[in-house]
């Protein structure tokens, strides 16, 4: 069960660039960051527009000399201050994620960014070396793999309940942007613009979630080669794909599909990921995230639910459950679970200990995990750009 009492000796000061008024994603990293007193919400550069994140941070409750016209301004003039910031959140358009990542690990702090990470698998590299040299941590927020299910999962395979995998079948395939919805809405606007959202839409924006979450579930699989199709059904999205198909070949012989869409009619979500092996599969639906359905060849459908006594009770995973079985939690208590890891591995490295990148008793999305999701999205391109050949991963 979960041990509110845990608390660091000082909650880390914390700043944020981006996710103010009215983004979609600031909320919940105030949210997850705050939930359990591991971080204190200190500055920010809340907004593009100086006045209006001015104004959004003071009503949130930071000093107004704390709330920056911009991070570079933010970085600056924290590092003068005794008690200045310690770590920062990137929630900001994928364009500025790499200058700004960059600066934040200059500046020697630590981080945690939004997907993707940058553009280039060179740019990403180049990030993973910068916080190893200046020992810092990087979480990365692929939100949804703090599910507890996801751990239970990620453990039954390890444990060889389902036999040798086979076939990893990902999607995350949502309708919302059916139509060119990005005449009226800014947030969408930026999504299908190449400079701003990077060489690929659906693909780094859903699919690269689903990807990781099977890597999370199936840590010790390697991509060889991949196959991809990408289409703009809206097509004034061109280049920028709006649905994709993916056909990958691990290393050992198993294989998988990723679907990622915002043209899925009707589909709220659809973000599943089914693991099939020789013996069993299962399967992980964001939407029902207490849930995991376990299948084995010749028996009855079985529906394991978060918090019961029959789920790994040693696992760190059973240590999230905030409430009791039968009680739903949800992608707050998801990322909250991570934002504790993150803050764990950070504390540990203030106070002395090296990184060297990750933490290798707290699993956290780090950052190469983050330079994951950007070279899968290059290899990607790279194949659809040749008329949808398979390429080797590279
Ligand atoms: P959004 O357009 O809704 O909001 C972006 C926010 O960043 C706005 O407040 C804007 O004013 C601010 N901003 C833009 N440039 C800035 C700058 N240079 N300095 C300071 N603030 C700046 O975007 P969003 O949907 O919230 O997405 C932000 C990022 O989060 C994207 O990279 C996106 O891929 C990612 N995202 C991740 C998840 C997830 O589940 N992890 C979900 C949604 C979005």
């Amino acid at each position: 069960m979960f041990n509110e009492e845990f608390h660091l000796e000082q909650p880390i000061r914390w700043g944020m660039v981006g996710g103010g008024r009215g983004s979609q994603i600031g909320y919940i990293h105030r949210n997850s960051a705050l939930r359990d007193r591991l971080f204190t919400l200190c500055a920010g550069a809340f907004d593009v527009n100086e006045e209006r994140g001015r104004e959004f941070g003071v009503n949130w409750g930071v000093a107004p000399e704390r709330c920056y016209p911009d991070y570079k301004t933010m970085f600056a003039e924290e590092a003068k201050r005794p008690d200045g910031i310690q770590a920062v959140s990137i929630a900001t358009p994928n364009f500025t994620h790499y200058e700004i990542l960059k600066a934040a690990l200059e500046a020697g702090l630590h981080a945690i960014c939004e997907k993707p990470l940058c553009f280039t698998t060179e740019q990403a590299e180049e990030l993973v070396s910068l916080a190893k040299k200046q020992n810092r941590i990087v979480g990365v927020t692929y939100g949804y793999t703090g599910a507890q299910m996801v751990h239970q999962a990620r453990r039954m395979i390890q444990e060889g309940v389902l036999g040798e995998i086979r076939i990893i079948n990902m999607q995350f395939a949502h309708g919302y942007h059916s139509s060119a919805v990005e005449a009226n809405d800014p947030g969408t606007k930026w999504r299908v613009t190449p400079e701003k959202a990077g060489p690929s839409y659906v693909l780094g924006d859903v699919g690269t979630h689903a990807l990781f979450l099977a890597e999370t579930m199936v840590p010790n699989l390697k991509i060889e080669k991949l196959m991809c199709a990408r289409q703009s059904f809206v097509k004034s999205r061109a280049p920028l794909e709006d649905n994709a198909f993916v056909l990958i070949q691990y290393d050992n012989g198993a294989v998988g599909n990723l679907w990622a869409s915002c043209v899925n009619a009707g589909s709220t979500h659809q973000q599943k990921i089914r693991v099939v092996g020789e013996k069993a599969s299962i399967e992980w639906w964001d939407e029902h995230p207490n849930q995991l359905i376990f299948e084995e060849q010749g028996r009855p459908v079985q529906i394991l639910d978060r918090g019961q006594g029959y789920l790994y009770q040693d696992d760190e995973a059973i240590t999230c459950d905030r409430m009791g079985g039968g009680h739903a939690e949800g992608l707050f208590e998801s990322w909250a679970n991570l934002y504790r890891r993150f803050a764990t591995a950070m504390d540990r490295v203030i106070h002395g200990e090296s990184s060297n990148v990750v933490m290798d008793d707290i699993w956290f999305p780090n950052i190469r995990d983050g330079a994951e999701g950007v070279r899968f999205i290059e290899n990607c391109v790279r194949s659809s750009d040749q008329d949808s050949v398979w390429v080797n991963y590279t």
